[in-house]
């Protein structure tokens, strides 16, 4: 079986395969081959080299508010450069290589070189924002999440206000989230790479801040992608699973 290098996108067929190869090394079937590729909505089995993750839609799916152009730069090219060098950096470690893309984030945190976080947190980061949209997203929650959401802020709309302000006004490359942590939801911002797993926070939502995640699209408009993500694009359902999950 042909395998992806990792520097390139890989076919559909391909990506079929391999993730029918990562479920049989789930199993314990299959020895030597370590290439797991994230299988279907469900499995998460994410260890090293680390694989860029299948987009849940087409490059074409989230337009017209996010561009097919947006998307193959923006997953084709700065996701997959943010897992290639998390390989490159990881493979020469002793005490990160073979963990698991979370536990290299979470490790790699309070290292004095920040590297291997920047890039680990980015390759986290991004499948976790591929998977907050969805096409004929947004609008508002429904179920247990939206009553959450309204006792937690007061209303959705106050919600809304508040993740709206915290991806407009954080200054420069980052992110915006809604947060479990502990039993408290919260909004917050990171800068750049960082991310609410280094300090044990559960994230629910995150919107991706950094110029290149709306420049081609919508130039310094930042505020037009923000209403975008929320209005037409939050793939609500994923929010609510990510709650109800341990
Ligand atoms: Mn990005």
């Amino acid at each position: 079986m042909k395998t992806p290098t990792g520097s390139h996108l890989w076919d559909r067929r391909e990506f079929i395969a391999t993730a029918v190869a990562g479920a049989a090394v789930l199993a314990g079937t299959v020895a030597g081959f370590s290439g797991i590729a994230r299988a279907g909505a469900i499995a998460r089995a994410e260890a090293p080299p680390f694989k860029l993750p299948e987009l849940p839609y087409p490059e074409t799916g989230l337009e017209p508010y996010i561009s097919s152009r947006t998307l193959s730069f923006h997953y084709g090219k700065h996701h997959q450069a943010y897992l290639d060098s998390t390989n490159r950096l990881v493979k020469g470690t002793t005490d990160l290589a073979g963990l698991p893309l979370e536990e290299v984030v979470k490790r790699s945190s309070g290292l004095k070189d920040k590297s291997i976080f920047n890039n680990s947190a980015q390759a986290w980061n991004h499948a976790f924002y591929w998977k907050c949209m969805k096409p004929k997203g947004g609008g508002t929650p429904v179920g247990k999440l939206s009553e959450s959401l309204s006792s937690a802020f007061g209303s959705f709309d106050r919600f809304r206000e508040a993740f709206s302000l915290a991806a407009a006004t954080q200054f420069g490359s980052g992110w915006a989230w809604l947060v479990l942590d502990g039993n408290s939801f919260k909004v917050m911002n990171t800068a750049n790479a960082d991310t609410p797993l280094a300090e044990g926070k559960k994230p629910l939502l995150t919107i991706d801040v950094w110029e290149h995640a709306y420049y081609l699209d919508y130039q310094n408009r930042r505020a037009d992608y923000i209403k975008a993500f929320l209005d037409q694009l939050v793939n609500w359902d994923f929010v609510s699973e990510n709650l109800s999950k341990g």
